[in-house]
Formats: structure tokens, sequence, C-alpha cells
């Protein structure tokens, strides 16, 4: 059991370890015994922690579009040769007399 005092009316109550632990943890309300609202707010150093993990998602997912990026675009590369290289092929049959293949 932790004991806690109401930061409204000062009343100091009790509540279970596991309650505490998740109220800390996920920062919902809970009630004095007055009916009170309390709530324990981020620590600057829990919400540090937080930002630098979504910045650091984000780097790692802006990294990601990055390179699949780059892979399209050597992709496109890639099958404009393959679609110059058949065309050139094309007008050679088509020279060679292969109207069929107009
Ligand atoms: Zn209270």
């Amino acid at each position: 059991m932790r004991s806690i005092a109401c930061c409204v009316c000062g009343t100091v109550f009790s509540v279970d370890d596991n309650v505490y632990a998740a109220r800390l943890r996920d920062g919902k309300t809970f009630y004095c015994p007055n009916g009170q609202g309390q709530s324990f707010a981020e620590s600057d150093a829990s919400q540090i922690k937080k930002l630098k993990r979504q910045l650091a998602d984000a780097h790692n997912t802006n990294q990601w579009w990055e390179n699949h990026a780059r892979h399209l675009r050597n992709e496109v590369v890639h099958l404009q040769h393959v679609a110059a290289g058949m065309k050139g092929r094309l007008v050679q049959e088509i020279r060679k007399g292969k109207p069929e293949l107009l």
C-alpha cells in the first residue's frame, strides 16, 4: 500500500501498490476519499525519453521511405532501359520485314 496526500484537500489515503503503479504508468485519474480527481503528471525525464523514442522512430521511418524511394527510382531507370531495348529490337524486326509485329 502507498500513502498519498490529496493535492486538493490534503486527506492522506492509501492506494494499493498495483493501482499506484498502474496510475503512475497510465496517468489515468483516481480519486481521494472526498471524490477529488488525482493523477500523476508525466515527469520531464519521462517526456524527454518518450519524445526521443518518437524522434528515433520517425527517423527510422524516414530512412525506410528514402531507401524505398531510391529503390523505386532505380527500378524506373532499369525498366526504361528494358523498354528502350525492346523498342530497339522491335524496330530491327520490323526493318527485317516482319510486318506481323506491327
Ligand atoms: Zn481530496
